[in-house]
């Protein structure tokens, strides 16, 4: 078992609860952060733990440490993060995974890309298998983070094909979980922090597009999964949940469970926003035996809780969140 692991971006939502359950299997955990997005909140409770290390580093510049695995997580997922300097994302994406692929070959260790359903674009084929190429416009305002983190699976499977070096690429649909930040701009969050707060809902365009949403402590199992997986087995693996949801539907499902009044209001839709989004998770299922265990009400009602506990300044929010739920 790799002792040592790197968890680049784990200070942020999806790297936080990933350096958790490394810590909870007996891992020593890296965790590399420039708190772009990231919050120390997230890990707080981890800071004096024997096992978990922070530090403080852009990946875009290179790193030497010594350590025997590495998922490279750091980079903004939100739209409104990523577009706020485009081409700091571009280097995250591409510099990032450069600087990381030459840590895992200098090591010989494996290395984890969390990639992204973004690099379907928006699609013509749905749901979303694998083998589709993807329909991403170059030059729009998505192409940062898009075309950044195609490029970075260009470089993951070139450093397979020209060093042999052992890659693992993960396709993540849309997660949300406790640990967005309130201001994190993604849909589940806004929509959240919008009704507790009893404020209009922001629906983006006419709330017809879709998106599929998995919990974010399935995502990790899916990551552990692939991570543990035979050498041959690269992916690019989906790793989602396959229900779709209209937008119009996530905010009336969110308006139940808070018991909210907030009334919905339109915004227009940002451009290039795909129209819909489902994975296709064959291959998780029969590859590494994975799929998704929350449903999306279950999840939500953990995230409400969270941003409730957060929202009301409660200092341990990023942790009781499971105790509560338990
Ligand atoms: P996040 O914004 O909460 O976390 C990203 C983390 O990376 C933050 O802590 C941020 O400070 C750090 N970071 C950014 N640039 C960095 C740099 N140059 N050097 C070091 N650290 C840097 O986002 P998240 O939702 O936790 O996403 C984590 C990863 O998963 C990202 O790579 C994202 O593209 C990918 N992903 C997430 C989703 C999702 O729905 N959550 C979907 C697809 C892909
Ligand atoms: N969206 C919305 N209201 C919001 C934030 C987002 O209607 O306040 C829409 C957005 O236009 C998109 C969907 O929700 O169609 C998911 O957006 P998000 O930013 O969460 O992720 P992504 O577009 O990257 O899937």
């Amino acid at each position: 078992m790799a002792n040592t692991v790197l968890v680049t971006g784990g200070a942020g939502f999806v790297g936080s609860h990933l350096c958790d359950r490394l810590v909870k299997e007996g891992r020593d955990v890296l965790c590399v952060d420039n708190f772009f997005t990231g919050d120390r909140e997230n890990i707080r409770h981890l800071i004096g733990n024997t096992q978990f290390e922070l530090l403080r580093h852009d990946v875009t510049f290179p790193l030497y440490v010594e350590v025997d695995q590495i998922y490279n997580l750091a980079c903004p997922a939100s739209p409104i993060h990523y577009q706020r300097d485009p081409v700091q994302t571009t280097k995250t994406s591409v510099m990032g995974a450069i600087n990381m692929l030459g840590l895992a070959k200098r090591l010989k260790v494996r290395i984890l890309q969390a990639s992204t359903s973004e690099v379907y674009g928006d699609p013509e084929v749905h749901p979303q298998p694998e083998s589709y190429w993807g329909r991403v416009n170059p030059i729009g305002i998505r192409a940062c983070y898009d075309e950044g983190k195609r490029c970075a699976e260009t470089l993951f499977f070139d450093y397979w094909r020209q060093h042999q070096l052992p890659i693992k690429v993960a396709r993540i649909f849309n997660t949300y979980g406790p640990r967005m930040s309130p201001d994190d701009g993604r849909v589940v969050s806004n929509f959240i922090v919008q009704a507790l707060r009893g404020e209009d809902i922001t629906i983006f365009g006419d709330g017809s597009q879709s998106r599929s949403f998995c919990f974010v402590s399935d995502l990790v199992d899916g990551f552990l999964a692939l991570m543990a997986s035979p050498t041959e087995l690269t992916g690019p693996v989906n790793l989602g949940r396959p229900d779709e949801f209209t937008m119009l539907e996530l905010a009336e499902i969110v308006i139940e469970l808070t018991g909210s009044k907030s009334q919905l209001t339109r915004r227009p839709l940002p451009q290039d926003d795909p129209r819909v989004r489902k994975p296709d998770i064959e291959q998780a299922r029969e590859k590494l035996g994975w799929e998704p265990k929350t449903p999306l009400r279950d999840g939500l009602r953990m995230t409400i809780d969270y941003f409730d506990a957060k929202l009301r300044g409660d200092p341990e929010a990023a942790t009781t969140w499971d105790k509560r739920a338990a």
